[in-house]
């Protein structure tokens, strides 16, 4: 390559180039003369040599395209681990955080951190299936999930713990405000239009709980389901806060 500002790029051999132009010159210059035996001795090695540098540079250019490909392989495969590292954390159905990531994180979050749990559970998702089959309950996932992306806070996580059941974690959030959180859950999918054949719409139940630093998301989440089950035999499409974890707040609807 040349470039205006450092002129043609060095070649790798040019040191072994000089040398072999003074050898051809010398060469020249005996040829004829009384050191023939010299001269032709010296034509073979100019030969021998100039072999020698055509095979280096052609194992130089292999390197060099094994190099370049090494470093493709490199980075597929960086982007493979990154895919497979994605796919184990995430529900394949919704993009969102599967079970064991959840638990991971809300178990790490937890080491240093007070943490509300919000678990909710779609309101009669059997008759949905039933009644409309698994691609629209698939598509009411879906939708009650974009549901919960566009209320969470930013910093709140969201895992798939169960077929159509979700935990969203909410960090830094007072149990007051967990459940603020929780309603407006409740009235975003209340509100949402899914599209059903029959003009229906969806709801969710909800449990919350929420627990200081040092608990454990089995602990956390027995608590928040307890209360989502308040919530299912309360009639559905309400939120129940824990009683045990929040004892100055009572079951809100
Ligand atoms: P409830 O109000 O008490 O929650 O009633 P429900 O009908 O929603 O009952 P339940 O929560 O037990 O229903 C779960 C159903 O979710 C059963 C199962 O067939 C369905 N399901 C689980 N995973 C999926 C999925 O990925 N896609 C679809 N379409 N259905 C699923
Ligand atoms: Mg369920
Ligand atoms: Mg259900």
């Amino acid at each position: 390559m040349v470039s205006a500002a450092t002129g043609p790029a060095p070649d790798l051999f040019d040191a072994e180039n000089q040398t072999l132009l003074a050898a051809r010159a010398a060469h020249s210059a005996c040829a004829g003369s009384a050191q023939d035996a010299c001269g032709s001795a010296l034509g073979e090695l100019i030969l021998a040599y100039e072999r020698l540098l055509r095979e280096t540079r052609r194992l130089v250019r292999r390197s060099d395209r094994a190099e370049l490909e090494m470093n493709q392989m490199n980075t597929r495969l960086q982007d493979l681990a990154a895919e497979l590292e994605h796919r184990a954390n995430h529900d394949p159905l919704t993009g969102v955080l599967n079970r064991a990531a959840i638990i991971e994180r809300v178990n790490r979050h937890f080491v240093r951190e007070d943490l509300a749990l919000v678990v909710l559970d779609i309101d009669h998702f059997k008759r949905i299936n039933d009644s409309f089959g698994h691609p629209m309950g698939d598509k009411v996932i879906l939708g009650v999930v974009a549901c919960l992306q566009a209320v969470v806070p930013a910093t709140a996580q969201i895992g798939r713990v169960g077929g159509e059941e979700f935990t969203v974690v909410l960090r830094q959030h007072s149990a007051q405000e967990s459940e603020r959180v929780a309603q407006a859950l409740r009235q975003a999918i209340e509100t949402c239009v899914f599209d059903l054949p029959d003009g229906s719409g969806v709801t969710a139940s909800f449990g919350v709980c929420w627990a200081g630093a040092g608990s454990d998301f089995d602990s956390a989440y027995g608590l928040a389901d307890e209360a989502l089950y308040v919530a299912k035999r309360g009639g559905r499409n309400q939120v129940c806060v824990a009683a045990s974890s929040l004892p100055s707040l009572e079951h809100v609807v």
